[in-house]
C-alpha cells in the first residue's frame, strides 16, 4: 500500500482545504494498524489548535424518519451562506464488518455530495461503538482543520449509539414521527433527556394534523420530564417549517455560548474523550497479551479476576 504523507504535509493539504488529503487523513485514522494509529494520534495532536470552531449536530431517528432526506435539505439551506461548508459524518455501530454503511451514504444525499462546500463521509464500517466512537471525534477534527464550520453526524435511533453522538456534538436533534409508538421509534426517557430539539417530521399532505398532535403531546411528555426542549413539526421533503427548525437551532447555539454551556460541554467531552481513548487502550493492550492467560482461566488454573488484575498491571 502507498505510503500515508507525513503529518506536516497533510495539516498543511487540511489548512488549504484539500478534499482529497481530508479523504486520506480519514483514511489514515480509521485506520488499526499500530503504526498508523501513531501516526494518526500525533496527527489529531497537530490539528486541535486549528479545530473546534465548527457548530457540531447529532441528528437521530429510526431509520425511515427521514434523516438523510432532512440532511439533504437542511445541509442545504446551511450552504445558501456563501461561508458555509458542511460535513456530514455517521455513527452506524451495527453496519456489518463486510457490507458497509447503511448511514451517510453519498446516493441517498445526491444534491448535498455534489455541493463543492459540502462533504460526506459514511460510518467507519467496523471495530464497535467504542472504535467508530473514536474514529469519528477524530474524523470532526480533521474537517474542522480542513475549513468546515458545520458537522453534522447522523446515528440510527438504536440506543447507545445516541449517547455516543449526545457526546461529540453541541445539539443532539431527535427527529420522530407522528402516529408511531414510542416503542417503535425507541424511544426511551433517556433519550428525550439526551435531545436538545425534537423535529416531528413528515408534516405534510394528510400527515400534517396528525403532526401537531404529536408536536403538543411531546412538549407537555417533556414538560412533565422538566426538560424546556423546544418540539417543532417540519416535512424534510417539502421544505415546510425548515426556516424553524434552523431558527431554532439558531437561537440554541446563541443561548449555550451565551450563558458558557457551549464550552463547558466541550470541556467536558475533552475528558470523556479521553476516558474512552484509556478504555479503548486498555482493550487494545489485553487483547494483544491476553492469549496465555485466556487459556489458564480457561483450564482453571487462575480466576478471572486474578487474570484480569495481572493484564492491567
Ligand atoms: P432515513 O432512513 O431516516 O435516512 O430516511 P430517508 O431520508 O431515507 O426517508 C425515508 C422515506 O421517507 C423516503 O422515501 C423519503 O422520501 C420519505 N420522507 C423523508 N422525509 C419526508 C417528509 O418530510 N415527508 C414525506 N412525506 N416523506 C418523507
Amino acid at each position: 500500500m502507498k505510503p500515508w504523507l507525513d503529518n506536516s504535509r497533510i495539516v498543511q493539504g487540511l489548512l488549504a482545504h484539500d478534499r482529497s488529503v481530508l479523504a486520506r487523513a480519514i483514511t489514515l485514522v480509521e485506520s488499526t494498524r499500530e503504526q498508523d494509529r501513531r501516526q494518526a494520534e500525533d496527527l489529531i495532536e497537530l490539528c486541535l489548535p486549528h479545530a473546534g470552531s465548527s457548530i457540531r449536530i447529532g441528528i437521530s431517528g429510526v431509520p425511515g424518519v427521514g434523516k438523510s432526506t432532512f440532511i439533504e435539505a437542511l445541509g442545504q439551506r446551511f450552504l445558501q451562506h456563501p461561508d458555509a461548508a458542511v460535513a456530514v459524518l455517521a455513527v452506524d455501530p451495527s453496519s456489518p464488518l463486510t457490507g458497509g454503511s447503511i448511514l451517510g451514504d453519498k446516493t441517498r444525499m445526491a444534491a448535498l455530495s455534489a455541493h463543492p462546500r459540502a462533504f460526506i463521509r459514511p460510518s467507519p464500517s467496523s471495530g464497535g461503538l467504542g472504535g467508530v466512537q473514536r474514529r469519528t471525534r477524530e474524523t470532526i477534527v480533521l474537517c474542522e482543520t480542513a475549513g468546515f464550520d458545520t458537522i453534522l453526524v447522523e446515528t440510527v435511533g438504536v440506543g447507545q449509539s445516541e449517547v455516543a453522538v449526545a457526546s461529540m456534538t453541541d445539539c443532539f436533534l431527535l427527529l420522530l414521527l407522528a402516529n408511531a409508538g414510542d416503542e417503535l421509534q425507541g424511544i426511551k426517557r433517556g433519550i428525550m433527556e439526551l435531545c436538545d430539539l425534537i423535529a416531528i417530521n413528515k408534516a405534510d399532505g394528510d400527515n400534517a394534523q396528525a403532526a401537531e398532535v404529536a408536536r403538543k403531546q411531546y412538549e407537555s411528555a417533556l414538560h412533565y420530564l422538566g426538560r424546556s426542549v423546544p418540539v417543532l413539526t417540519c416535512s424534510a421533503l417539502t421544505g415546510h417549517n425548515l426556516v424553524g427548525v434552523e431558527g431554532q437551532l439558531a437561537e440554541f447555539f446563541e443561548n449555550a455560548r451565551k450563558t458558557g454551556v457551549f464550552d463547558r460541554k466541550r470541556q467536558q467531552q475533552s475528558v470523556q474523550w479521553m476516558d474512552e481513548a484509556v478504555r479503548l487502550l486498555i482493550e487494545q493492550k489485553a487483547a494483544d497479551h491476553a492469549g496465555d492467560l485466556r487459556q489458564q482461566v480457561e483450564q482453571g488454573h487462575i480466576s478471572p479476576l486474578k487474570a484480569a488484575r495481572l493484564l492491567v498491571s
